[in-house]
């Protein structure tokens, strides 16, 4: 089964937020209609954001790094906010893997976003629904576009090369190669979601990276079968605001423990 995702490589992200921008230009002229922007010149802008670049001061000083960390929906292969949605709007298509939201079936109950560990997706309080990224789902099978732009508007518009798209499942795609060859890896894989999407780690000169980070990666269990559902359960049973924490306190860890990566001798005279 083809399984469409996203490869972004930390090294080269400069965190110029034009993922950002393309993805609400694109989502909100598309089929999906607008996204909400409320009070976007006010005190406490808030809005629909399907993809969204975090930065993070990461090391000890004087040995710190800025790392810009770009997150949308990773369309996990064992997804926990499909089998939580009560009316059948959240799904995984079998035809490519992407999960969407049906704008007709979902009631706006948010039981999804509990359950998505990642905190991945969006509630528009315009429209009183769940949204999320969808690969430009809308896009990237349109004919009347030219081929070599029928990506995702993220991959097309990040100046850096920093995003790849293709089938994770391909072992010859360019997305598999660079996860093989580059030491990919997927958020958390420890609670069995499977993200499709992955990561290419951060390098930094070899021997800067904290102990406790080194310790952290090290110390990452492997990936488990597939408790999704029991996962999601367990999740949906929580207060809104346990898994909000959970999801902060679990992807810095996760996050720290990954980009620390020393296997890859750092190029000459360092980064
Ligand atoms: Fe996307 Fe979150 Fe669902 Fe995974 S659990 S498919 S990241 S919304
Ligand atoms: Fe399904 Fe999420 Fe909509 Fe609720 S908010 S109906 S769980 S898609």
């Amino acid at each position: 089964m083809t399984q469409l995702a996203l490869v972004i490589d930390l090294n080269v992200c400069v965190g110029c937020h034009a993922c950002v921008t393309s993805c609400k230009q694109w989502n909100t002229s598309g089929s999906a209609g607008h996204l909400s922007d409320l009070q976007p010149y006010g005190e406490n802008p808030l809005g629909v954001f399907f993809n969204r670049v975090q930065t993070y001061e990461v090391g000890q000083f004087p040995h710190t790094q800025t790392v810009h960390f770009p997150k949308s929906c990773l369309h996990c292969e064992e997804p926990p906010c499909v089998p939580v949605c009560p009316t059948g709007a959240s799904y995984k298509r079998k035809v490519d893997g992407i999960v969407l939201v049906d704008s007709d079936k979902c009631i706006g109950c948010k039981y999804c976003s509990w359950a998505c560990p990642y905190g991945a997706r969006e509630y528009d309080e315009d429209r009183g629904l769940m949204t999320k990224c969808t690969l430009c789902v809308d896009r990237i099978y349109d004919e009347t576009i030219p081929q070599a732009q029928r990506r995702p508007a993220c991959v097309n518009a990040c100046p850096t090369n920093a995003r790849l798209f293709g089938d994770v499942h391909d072992p010859e795609s360019e997305v598999s190669r660079a996860i093989r060859e580059r030491g990919g890896y997927a958020l958390m894989p420890e609670l069995g979601t499977r993200p499709a999407n992955h990561y290419l780690p951060r390098r930094l000169p070899q021997g800067s990276a904290p102990a406790d980070a080194r310790a952290q990666t090290a110390q990452q269990p492997p990936p488990q079968a597939a408790p999704a559902r029991h996962a999601a359960m367990e999740t949906l049973r929580a207060p809104q605001a346990e898994a909000v924490e959970m999801e902060s306190r679990s992807l810095f860890a996760r996050l720290f423990g990954a980009v620390f990566d020393t296997r890859r001798p750092a190029p000459a005279g360092g980064e």
